[in-house]
């Protein structure tokens, strides 16, 4: 019998293994893309986790995979898809039916960032397009970017690379927008920002890195940058109806990991939380993994 499962092999993932390894529990991690790193891998440079400025994501999951291997931490493959508690045991089914008992479950399974699914978008990943305004907004520093979306997210990036880009355009598929009145009266007064509303994003162009967003009106715009902030998805299906969820699909849970199911712990991206970075994830696990030997001491 497993003292914890770990759902999930990014950072959240890979630091709660570190942490639990370290307490002496006897801990598996399983994750459903075989030696993955998480959303991480996907960054061309994560210049934002302390001391280690301009790393390369991929690099910094390998780095983060290498220090639980390095601990004895056991990776299985497999995908989830159901959380059934009995007496003090988790049963947990994966797709390919193979069953799993554990004592806790650490679920670490992340988020994707919705795409949008135009032309270029993915040719020009990491090259001009990114997900990420904090973790990516740096390297647009007198630069002209464009932020798509007219949620909360796009217009807190728009008023982060304001302080960053030369110019940005907020280009949003509506006149009205549906994040804070109060972010939209800031980015109004700033004389770097321009909305572009009423405009759906068409095609991404460029030769090496993105240089043109077309409009489906036929506008373009010149910029060296684009980040989409069109919402994000948790992977929270195979926990629903285990435990609660807010109105987004994310688990709720603090900073402890505690949910709203006893023995069960989130960790990471699929938690509610304010900033969805390699930083908070990787303290999220180590927190989660300290909640579980509590909750096993009990
Ligand atoms: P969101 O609120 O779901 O907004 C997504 C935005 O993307 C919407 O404006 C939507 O347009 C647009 N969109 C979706 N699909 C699109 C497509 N295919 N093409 C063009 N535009 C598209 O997502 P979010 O901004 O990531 O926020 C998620 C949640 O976190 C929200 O509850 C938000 O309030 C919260 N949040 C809060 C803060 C904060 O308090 N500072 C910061 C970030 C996020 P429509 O408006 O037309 O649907």
């Amino acid at each position: 019998m497993l003292d914890v499962l770990v759902i999930g092999s990014g950072p959240a993932g890979l630091s709660a293994a570190v942490y639990a390894k370290r307490a002496n529990l006897n801990v598996l991690v399983t994750e459903k893309v075989y030696f993955g790193t998480g959303q991480v891998a996907e960054s061309n440079q994560v210049d934002n986790y302390l001391g280690l400025p301009g790393t390369n994501g991929y690099d910094l999951g390998e780095k983060f995979r290498e220090h639980a291997v390095s601990l004895g931490v056991e990776f299985k493959d497999g995908e989830a898809t159901e959380f059934a508690k009995e007496g003090d045991v988790w049963k947990v089914t994966f797709k390919n039916g193979e069953i799993l008992e554990t004592k806790t479950v650490i679920y670490a399974a992340g988020a994707v960032h919705r795409h949008l699914g135009v032309v270029g978008e993915e040719e020009f990943g990491g090259r001009g397009v990114s997900y990420c305004a904090t973790c990516d907004g740096a390297f647009f520093k007198g630069k002209t970017t464009a932020v798509i979306g007219g949620g909360d997210t796009a217009l807190d990036d728009a008023l982060y690379l304001s302080d960053i880009s030369e110019k940005v355009y907020l280009v949003h598929r509506r006149s009205e927008f549906r994040g804070s009145a109060n972010t939209v009266e800031k980015l109004q007064a700033k004389e770097n920002v321009e909305f572009v509303l009423e405009a759906k994003p068409a095609k991404i162009t460029g030769e090496e890195k993105v240089a043109h967003l077309q409009l489906e009106d036929g506008r373009t715009l010149a910029v060296d940058g684009i980040f989409i902030a069109v919402g994000m998805n948790p992977m929270t299906d195979a926990v629903k109806g285990v435990l609660d969820l807010d109105q987004n699909g994310y688990i709720v849970a603090d900073e402890t990991g505690k949910t709203t199911a006893e023995g069960f712990f989130a960790a990471g991206d699929v938690r509610t939380k304010m900033l969805r970075q390699v930083v908070t994830a990787v303290s999220d696990g180590a927190n989660a993994a300290t909640s579980a030997e509590q909750y096993l001491k009990q």
